[in-house]
């Protein structure tokens, strides 16, 4: 299919005079595609039709809402291995993990499908009245959640496909009913332009209007300021670095009608080693550690950033294991030349701390465009004296922290920034150790593991990928998962209202046989 750098404002395509070009990861080289850039123009008339198709889309039959979720998932799989090559090109991704992540992307609106259709999500409530009660009586009074208005989406350059134009934050949004103004990540604009064409087909194929979603292409931050600053944006979700997203709330917070924004910003994910797991396989924790560390060029917000282990023989075994098995890594690509600048920096500035030891280095060589992964030690006075050691470098490194004992392991955890998650590695005689640290780890971060690594995130109904600042700018949702549906919604109350009058869910003779609260018992369907 040809690339042609075109907007999409609903079905129309738009070509605009200024243009930029994507890279190739491998080489920095630019492609040939030109992409236009997305004006002030074209920002108010996709934010427009988007408002002008709001109340159409949301009230379409949930049984059609979920086929064109269906249909979305059908398209990707249509594009076949083109897409998969060119997201490669342009992010450096292996092809392995691309086909995951579009497996990823397609069952996850797959997921969003059948959750409409079941419609538990709509929260349907019915307090009936009652007349006779004293001294005032009861009206009649329900509830359901409606969706908020057009989202502003924007995915992240490291998930070309599951956290981008057709994405988590895309596909919770429409399953809510929500029409999506997508920001396009200018790593991977071909990618997204076939996400594009897929979504459209699928609007075209399900008769839904197509301005539900749009996407607007450029470089530089005034467009993403613009669109979230457009008085039809309702929401905002993110996926990003922690300056982006904290400069979007900024924007969305000073409009004159302030707007939430759900932005997944910077975690280091603290791994706690505890005595008898170190005891009983710190050569194996320290392979593994490696392998979680590495897994695609680092470049995972759940990426483990952080360890934490009381000092002693047992944290040497391990250091030696995890030492040994990063010095025999190989070179990697990153994502973009701007995403290797900052690593290399960032891992240089770490290396010149006089406090901080460079335990090991992955393999140098290669190309000067690969990266190599690096693993740091400080002790935890050094590491609670300076609080830039806590901050999140993008890409394989991390900084392991020898404590003194239990209450230093403490201190160190209390002192962290809001998490993504928090992972222990235990065994039996560590359950005391573990259900002391639980009440902080739970006020950290959204995902608390044990004997696992963070990276690799299930998409399904008890998943969190959330937390507390600066994990996420709203610690209340996630954007991994069924829950991530409630983000784009708010209760309605409608006190007294004919039965006529009524949205269907909330009816008498409930049509939709959907689970619904009545006088405060839940009725399953
Ligand atoms: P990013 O630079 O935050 O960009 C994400 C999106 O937001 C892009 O579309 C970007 O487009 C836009 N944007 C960024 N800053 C903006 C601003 N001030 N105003 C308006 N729009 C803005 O993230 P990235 O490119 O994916 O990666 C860069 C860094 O983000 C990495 O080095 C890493 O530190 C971090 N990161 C974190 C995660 C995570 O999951 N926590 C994931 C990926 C990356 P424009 O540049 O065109 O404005």
């Amino acid at each position: 299919m040809p690339i042609t750098g075109e907007l999409f404002i609903g079905a129309e395509r738009v070509a605009t005079a200024q243009t930029f070009k994507g890279m190739r990861a491998e080489t920095h080289q630019e492609m040939p595609t030109a992409f236009s850039v997305a004006g002030a123009s074209e920002i108010s008339r996709a934010c427009e039709l988007a408002a002008t198709c709001f109340d159409a889309f949301r009230e379409l039959p949930l049984a059609r809402r979920a086929e064109f979720l269906e249909a979305i998932a059908t398209e990707i799989d249509t594009l076949g291995s083109e897409l998969l090559e060119l997201a490669g090109q342009e992010t450096g991704l292996a092809a392995a993990r691309l086909t995951g992540e579009r497996g990823r992307t397609t069952s996850q609106l797959r997921m969003f499908a059948e959750l409409v259709r079941r419609g538990e999500w709509i929260g349907a409530r019915i307090d009936p009245a009652l007349p006779d009660r004293k001294p005032v009586a009861r009206p009649d009074l329900r509830q359901r959640k409606i969706p908020l208005g057009p989202v502003a989406v924007f995915g992240a350059s490291n998930f070309p496909l599951a956290f981008s134009v057709a994405g988590g934050d895309t596909a919770a949004a429409l399953a809510a009913g929500c029409p999506v103004i997508f920001k396009g990540h200018p790593a991977h604009p071909a990618t997204s332009e076939l996400i594009a064409v897929a979504i459209n087909a699928a609007a075209r194929g399900c008769n839904v209007h197509a301005g539900v979603f749009s996407l607007l292409n450029g470089p530089g931050h005034e467009l993403g300021a613009a669109l979230v600053a457009d008085p039809h944006i309702k929401a905002v979700a993110f996926t990003g670095s922690r300056t982006g997203g904290t400069a979007l709330v900024r924007i969305a917070a000073g409009r004159a009608e302030p707007i939430p924004v759900f932005a997944e910003l910077s975690s280091v994910n603290p791994v706690i080693l505890l005595p008898g797991a170190l005891r009983s396989r710190a050569e194996a924790l320290g392979r593994e550690f490696v392998g979680s560390l590495t897994l695609g060029a680092g470049q995972f917000c759940t990426n483990p950033g952080l360890v934490l282990a009381v000092a002693g023989p047992d944290l040497e075994r391990f250091v030696a294991a995890a030492a040994d098995a990063l010095s025999q890594t190989h070179p990697a690509v990153m994502l973009t030349a701007g995403i290797q600048q900052s690593y290399e920096n960032a891992v240089a500035a770490r290396a010149s701390q006089a406090a901080v030891k460079t335990l090991s280095r992955g393999t140098a060589g290669g190309s000067p465009r690969h990266s190599h992964g690096a693993l740091f030690g400080a002790d935890a006075r050094t590491f609670l004296g300076d609080p830039a050691l806590a901050h999140e470098i993008f890409g394989a490194t991390a900084l392991l922290v020898e404590c003194s004992g239990r209450e230093q392991l403490q201190s160190v955890l209390q002192s962290l920034e809001g998490q993504l998650t928090a992972t222990l590695h235990l065994d039996a005689e560590d359950h005391g150790s573990a259900r002391a640290l639980l009440p902080i780890l739970e006020r950290k971060a959204g995902r608390i593991l044990v004997n696992g690594w963070p990276t690799g995130v299930e998409v399904s109904h008890a998943m969190v990928h959330g937390g507390p600042f600066p994990a996420t700018s709203d610690s209340r949702g996630t954007s991994v998962g069924s829950l991530a549906i409630e983000r784009f919604l708010r209760p309605v109350c409608y006190q007294n209202l004919p039965s006529e009058l009524l949205p269907d869910a909330l009816r008498d003779d409930n049509p939709g046989r959907l689970s619904r609260r009545v006088d405060g018992i839940w009725q399953p369907s």
